[in-house]
Parts: structure tokens; sequence; C-alpha cells
């Protein structure tokens, strides 16, 4: 409570002014199930006014050139990095993560808002070379609008950072809702936003427990020209039909599946690595997490065994302790979920290597966990497990690793792990995958374009591909050029 009343707001923002509501939300502390501040419940009023504030500031806004906003988003960026701490302390208390990678995910989250500042610069169009004497044609890029952003809590600050820096360093205003669980990190960037220099309604946060009634009047406004969603592939889903009476351009990054390839050729050290990287981060709980991971028979034992040495070493605990590498699931859903997958996957006959149920740190506390013998009929494969579980199916050739990792609607992440140069990359061109990791766990950063294919959603963000979901292309044709 006492980061929370003494540094940042528990107050929504819309058009520069901190809003509070007779009736609000609690947040809470995974780690403990207290209470730790109550949250102002807008409603679908507060949305349209927080839209409305958003429509008034575009105009000015959209007017500076790219190199005054930067400036702001600058000043921005070195106000949240000074707050690394702070900011860090206030995640892993709404949040739950491990401080190491709550600080970590701050610098990650600022790294947006330095990264749009810079490339904001760089929204260059195009001269075409002409078909008719008379003419010449050239495009140039515009801000697209006033956008609206909904945001997940497994990422509480990066997830918002990756909208809004390029939202506003490509000259459109935004309106944020953050996910109930998290509302205390974006309400505390926001506050920094302010304090850069950020003028009034270009950044609004509307915090409410019912995001279908907010979620509905971002969609159906027509001054809303983009909405930018993370989360599950259910809701985007919902957002994107909503989204079609005024037909508004989508960024939608939605559910994974990701495979974890290791082949009998791997460097086993790293596959292990790898995969204690990708999987175990943020207890599971990130949409890039391997959910399945594919094992060669000739490596399937040596591997199995590896990695059941490294998870034993992981350190369950409350974030705030030090050395915890494991922290609480979100809430007794995401716990819930794991027991059911696991269960399943156990019946059908499936072998728990280590873990496989609660710690006894707390009731949302799983421990780290690997299953092994698991087979494709398993709901484990087929689902987002979103948790400290790490469920190995066995494989025999190149072809059947391949089939096995796209059997599935979903294509946002894949990792591969082969020391074989030729196999890397055939494989690589092969996986139904936005983003590929080979022989590496760890892949995103604000340089490069994060995004899926199939049903893990639309449009890419970070890099000069996430600059581009803001902005609109506009031909000009310069007639009578001879007159
Ligand atoms: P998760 O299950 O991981 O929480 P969700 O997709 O439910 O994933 O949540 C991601 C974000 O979407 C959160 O901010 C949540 O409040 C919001 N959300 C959930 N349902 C809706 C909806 N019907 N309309 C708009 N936003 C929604």
């Amino acid at each position: 409570m006492t980061i929370i009343s003494k540094t940042f707001p528990a107050a929504a923002l819309i058009d520069g002014q901190w809003v509070t509501s007779a009736r609000t939300f609690p947040v809470t502390d995974p780690a403990t199930g207290a209470e730790v501040a109550a949250v102002p419940d807008l409603g679908a009023e507060d949305a349209a006014r927080a839209i409305d504030a958003a429509a008034r500031a575009l105009p000015a806004w959209s007017a500076k050139t790219a190199k005054e906003r930067a400036a702001i988003l600058k000043r921005w960026f070195e106000l949240v990095t000074a707050e690394t701490e702070s900011l860090a302390q206030l995640m892993t208390t709404e949040q739950g993560k491990p401080l190491a990678e709550s600080r970590a995910e701050v610098a990650y989250g600022a790294s947006f808002i330095e990264w749009f500042a810079e490339e904001g610069k760089r929204a260059y169009g195009r001269t075409i070379p002409t078909t008719v004497g008379s003419k010449r044609y050239l495009t140039i890029k515009q801000p697209i609008g006033v956008v609206a952003a909904i945001a997940p809590w497994n990422f509480p600050i990066a997830m918002i950072t990756r909208k809004v820096a390029p939202a506003l360093a490509s000259g459109c205003t935004i309106v944020v809702k953050p996910a109930e669980e998290t509302p205390l990190c974006a309400l505390a960037i926001a506050k920094l936003a302010l304090d850069a220099g950020l003028p009034p309604g270009v950044l609004n946060i509307v915090t409410t427990a019912d995001a279908p009634a907010v979620g509905k009047v971002f969609c159906e406004d027509g001054r809303v020209r983009k909405l930018s969603f993370t989360g599950s592939t259910e809701v985007g889903k919902i957002l994107y039909r909503q989204c079609a009476d005024t037909v508004k351009k989508l960024t939608l990054e939605l559910g994974g599946n990701a495979p974890l390839l290791v082949f009998d050729d791997a460097d086993l050290d790293r596959a292990v690595a790898g995969a204690i990287a990708s999987k175990y981060r943020n207890a599971g709980q990130t949409c890039v997490c391997a959910n399945r991971v594919l094992v060669q028979s000739g490596i399937y034992d040596r591997f199995a065994a590896a990695l059941v040495g490294a998870v034993t070493k992981l350190v369950v605990g409350p974030g705030m302790a030090a050395g915890t590498n494991i922290g609480p699931l979100i809430n007794h859903a995401a716990i819930a979920k794991v027991e059911t997958l696991v269960g399943d996957a156990v019946k059908k006959g499936a072998k728990i290597l280590i873990g496989g149920g609660l710690d006894n740190s707390g009731p949302l506390f799983y421990r780290p966990s690997v299953i092994g013998e698991v087979t494709p009929d398993m709901e484990i494969v087929r689902e987002e497990i979103f948790g400290p579980v790490a469920a190995l199916v066995r494989f025999d050739t190149e072809a059947d690793a391949i089939k096995l990792a796209n059997d599935t609607p979903f294509g946002l992440a894949a990792y591969l792990f082969s020391q074989n140069l030729s196999r890397a990359w055939r494989v690589a061109e092969k996986l139904d995958a936005g983003m590929v990791g080979v022989n590496e766990g760890i892949f995103s950063n604000e340089v490069v374009p994060f995004g899926g294919v199939k049903e893990s959603g639309l449009g890419r963000e970070g890099a000069a591909e996430g600059l581009d979901e803001y902005l609109e292309i506009k031909y000009i044709c310069l007639g009578a050029i001879d007159a």
C-alpha cells in the first residue's frame, strides 16, 4: 500500500485529470491475497468521455512534428527508467513475478518508448516513378487517429508501452484499458507521461471491472480508428467481430501454443537452458512460452533428465523474496486450468517427472513441473497451459516434428534446437509461426517485429512494422505538371 499511495495514483486518467469513482474494484497481491489498492470501476459513459478527450487532443498532437513528440517521449523514457525500482516493486505486488523479472520488464517496457521516440522521425513516404508524363506520384504516412488499446496482466508495463509509444510517436492519441488484475502499473507510467509533459487527453487510462462494456464502446465508436489488443484468442475474436461495423484497423496479439523442438543433434545444455528460459519465465505465463516440448527419440531420455535437473534448482516463493525464480500464478482460475490439464494428461498416460501439484508457499503457487510421455491427444498440448509445466512429446523424424509442431490453429512463437545449420534453416522456414528462436529461448525486444500467424493474431508490434500499425498511407497524385 505504501508504494502505491506515496508515489503513484490509484485513479483513472481522463483528459489529464485523475478520476475517482464511488464504485471501485480491488487489486490484490497474488502472493498473499492481500488487497493492495482500490481502483475506480468506470463504465461505458466514462469510456466515451475518454474517447471524447482523445478526439479533442488529436488535432494539436498530430500537428506537432515527430521531433517535438520525440522530445516528450524521451523524457517519459527517462522518468520510467529513473523509477525502475519503485515500478518493479509495484509490478511484483500486483502481478506476482519475481522482482528481478519485474526490473527487466521495466527496462523492456521503457525500451519501446525510447525506440519509437526515435523511429517516429522515420515515418517516410515514397515517390513513385510516373507512368504518365504530366503526373507525379507520392505517398505520405499520417497518424491513423484515435486509438484504443486493451492490455493483459502478464506484462503490465511492456504490453502497454508497446502500443502507446508507437501510437504517440506517430501522432495518434490513445485510450487504454489495462487488465483488471494489474491497473496500477498502467496508472503509474501514465503519471510519469504527464510529468514528462504529455498534453491532457493524449493518453487516457480507463480502469474497469467490466471489460466487455468498455470494450464494446471502444469497438463501436466510429472516432476510434484502430484497436490494439493483447489477450486471449477468444476475446480477440469478439473484438474482431465488434470492430466490423466501423471497419477499424486491428492489431491482435492473441494466444499461442509454441512448440519447442529438440533434435538429436542439439547441444543438450543449450536446449535445456533455452527450454528453462522460454518455459518458466513469469511462471509460464507468457504467450510465447514453450507449450509443447517436442523431443527426438535419440536425445529424449538425456534431455528429460537434464531438464528435470535444471527444474530442481528453480526456487518457488513470493516475487519480493530474494532468489525467487517462480512466483504465484495470477489467480485461482489459472491454478484450476493447470490442474485440469495435468490431470487429463496423467489420466491418458503421461508421467510426472517432477512437480505436478501445488507448492506450499500458498494457494496460487504451482510447483515447476515436467511431464513426460505426453501424446497429441492430450489437452495439455492443445490448450495454452499458462503455468510452469513443461509437456514433453517424443518424435522420430524431422517430418514428424514439423507436422506435430504445425498441428494447431495457433502460430505465435516456435523454438528449435539443432547444431545442423541446414536443418535449422529448413525447419525454421517450415514452422507456422510469426517468430522462431533458433538455439535461443528468448528473442523479444523493441527492435524486432513481434506477432503471430493463424489464430495467434494480426499485425506486428515493435520495430518499424510496429510504427506502421498506427499510420495510414495516403497516395497523392500531382497532375498538370506540364501545364
Ligand atoms: P486472460 O484470460 O489472459 O486474462 P483476456 O483475453 O480475458 O485474457 O484478457 C485480456 C484483456 O482483455 C484484459 O484487459 C481483459 O480485461 C480484457 N477483456 C476480457 N474480456 C473482454 C471483452 N469481452 N471485451 C473487451 N475486453 C475484454
